[in-house]
This record gives structure tokens, C-alpha cells and sequence, in this order.
């Protein structure tokens, strides 16, 4: 990884936010709160989401086109699913302008650019993002400002991509209280199928698991949850459109880190069917070392 070029300005004329769910509506909270753009102009699909965004008031004017919302905006950000986000630029192209950058918040990033990428029009940046943080809850009113802070954002801009660019959108990161890195898209999908796309399968499939237990196990499974399955479950009820998209979008390096975890995962079952107590304690006492390392980095 290697730190994106300093010194960009962080502050933009307008701004257009295409999807107004968790994210999309906690950087137009966040970019608000900084005063980072003159106005700040949001478009979703329903009604209901158009409203709630004017209700809440994290944005100045509401469009159900993308393409309207896009129009004369110097910076698009595209924060719908992973697998919308190929229509939404085809959609917003023609209305771009010159120079604009088109930035992203997906999870998953080779695919994105693959998808995005050939729509858009010659003089117009595409700097893709992923802002490393989230809650399990979704739509515009589980957004709030503080959501980036003390978090990473990563961009993975191709090769050639304008500097000036770049440097803009991480400034905005920046801006919003996000610490910034640039890695290679198809590094950050392999490096996020591991830290984050599997942990949320496991948690799919333990709580699914559990669900299928009959009935008085899975009471009882409800009932003492506090023995580990309970933080299995806040995982477990992410979005599940959004994560049905990252599985999608992010196959081989999810079946690649799975396979690993499938061949760990004997490893332990072995130990435990021979009664290994010294290889369980030493896999147990490295992963407690993971979990200091992460606390120290201030990302617990
Ligand atoms: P969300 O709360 O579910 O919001 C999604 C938004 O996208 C809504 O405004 C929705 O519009 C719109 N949308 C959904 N499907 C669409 C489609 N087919 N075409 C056009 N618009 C569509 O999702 P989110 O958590 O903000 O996630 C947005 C992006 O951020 C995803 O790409 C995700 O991978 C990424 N991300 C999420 C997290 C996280 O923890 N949640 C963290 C980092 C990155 P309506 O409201 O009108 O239906």
C-alpha cells in the first residue's frame, strides 16, 4: 500500500450521491458537517428514501435520474450495491461533465471498475473507494457523521489515473476523519475476502445453521446467545442484497480464502477428534495475539 498523494483539495462546488443508504448518507452527513461541498444533490430509487434524506436534511436537493443528480456535479460518489453499480454509471454518463470525478464506496473493487469504467466518458476520473467501516444497519437513516472517523479508506485508482484526482478524493476522506491508503484493486479484494467477506459468511452460516436446529435447540440458542453466537448474529443480519452482491462480485477470492478455511478448519476438527489439547492452545494463543495487534492498531 502506499499513501495517495497529499495536498488535494478536500472541498468540492457539488457533489452528487447516488444511493442514500448507510453510506451514502453518512458521507453526506459528514461532508455537511465540514462544509465540503457547496451543495450536495442525492438520488434514490424510492420515494420514501428521497423524502427521508430532505427530512433529515444531510442533503439540499433530491432526484430520482441519477443522471439529474449527476448533472454539473464535480464529484459523483456511486454508493448503491456493488452489482447496481455498472447500471448507475451507465445511467449518469452522458450527463457528466467535463473533468468530474466518479468515486465509489463498494466493498468490492475489481469488479466495480470493470463495470463502471467503459461507461464513462474521456475527461471524466474514476477513483474507486471503499471506506472501511459500517454498522449492521441499512437506508438513510442509519447514516450519521462520525461513521468514518478513525477509519481506513481505501482507494484503488488504476494505473495512468489523474493525480490531481486522486489526491482530491483522499483528501476528502481525510476531511471526514478517515485515515487513507491506495492498495491494487485485486489486492483489496483478496485482502477484504479474508478480514471481512468470510467472517460475514461464517456468521451466515452458523446463525442459518442455528435456525435449522429444532425448535427447542434454537430457543435455547436464542435464550443463551451471550456465549459467542450473539455477535454472530449482529454480522449475520447485514444487509442482505448489499452482501449478496460482495459474494458475487468478489468469487475467486472468496472461494480462495474459503478454501483455506476449509482446510484449517480440519486441521482443528483433527485435533479435536485426537484429543491434541497442545495444537488447539497454540492456535488459540496466536489468534489472542491477533486480536492485541488489532487493538494496539486502534481498530477494535
Ligand atoms: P444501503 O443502506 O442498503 O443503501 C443502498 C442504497 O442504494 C439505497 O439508497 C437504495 O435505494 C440504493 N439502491 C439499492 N439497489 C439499487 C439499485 N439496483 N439501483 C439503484 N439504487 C439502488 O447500503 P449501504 O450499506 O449504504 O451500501 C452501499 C455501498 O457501500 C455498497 O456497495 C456496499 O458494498 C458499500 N459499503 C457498505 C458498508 C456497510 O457496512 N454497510 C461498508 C463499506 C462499504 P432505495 O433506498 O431507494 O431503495
Amino acid at each position: 500500500m502506499a499513501e495517495p498523494t497529499a495536498g488535494g483539495d478536500a472541498r468540492f462546488d457539488r457533489v452528487a450521491i447516488i444511493g442514500l443508504g448507510l453510506i451514502g448518507s453518512s458521507l453526506a452527513h459528514a461532508i455537511k458537517r465540514g462544509n465540503l461541498a457547496g451543495e450536495i444533490v442525492g438520488a434514490a430509487r424510492t420515494e420514501q428514501t428521497r423524502a427521508t434524506a430532505l427530512r433529515l436534511g444531510f442533503i439540499d436537493r433530491a432526484e430520482a435520474d441519477p443522471a439529474a443528480a449527476a448533472e454539473g456535479a464535480d464529484l459523483v460518489v456511486i454508493a448503491v450495491p456493488v452489482g447496481a453499480s455498472g447500471a448507475v454509471a451507465r445511467a449518469i454518463a452522458p450527463a457528466l461533465k467535463p473533468g468530474a470525478i466518479v468515486t465509489d464506496v463498494g466493498s468490492v473493487k475489481q469488479s466495480v471498475i470493470d463495470a463502471v469504467r467503459p461507461h464513462l466518458p474521456d475527461g471524466v476520473h474514476l477513483v474507486p473507494a471503499h471506506p472501511v467501516a459500517g454498522t449492521e444497519e441499512s437506508g438513510p437513516e442509519a447514516g450519521f457523521a462520525e461513521l468514518f472517523e478513525g477509519r481506513w479508506c481505501i482507494l484503488t485508482p488504476v494505473a495512468g489515473t489523474d493525480e490531481g484526482a486522486v489526491a482530491r478524493v483522499a483528501a476528502l476522506w481525510r476531511a471526514v476523519g478517515s485515515q487513507v491508503d491506495t492498495m491494487d484493486p485485486r489486492h483489496h479484494d483478496m485482502v477484504l475476502a479474508i478480514t471481512s467477506h468470510l467472517p460475514h459468511l461464517i456468521a451466515y452460516t452458523i446463525v442459518g445453521t442455528a435456525t435449522e436446529l429444532e425448535n427447542t435447540l434454537q430457543q435455547e440458542a436464542i435464550k443463551f446467545a451471550a456465549g459467542g453466537f450473539r455477535d454472530f448474529t449482529r454480522i449475520a443480519a447485514s444487509d442482505p442484497v448489499m452482501w449478496r452482491d460482495i459474494f458475487l462480485a468478489n468469487k475467486d477470492a472468496v472461494l480462495e480464502m474459503l478454501g483455506r478455511f476449509d482446510e484449517d478448519l480440519t486441521a482443528l476438527q483433527r485435533a479435536i477428534r485426537y484429543g491434541d489439547g497442545k495444537a488447539l492452545e497454540e492456535w488459540f494463543t496466536r489468534t489472542r495475539a491477533i486480536r492485541r495487534s488489532i487493538v494496539e492498531a486502534g481498530q477494535a
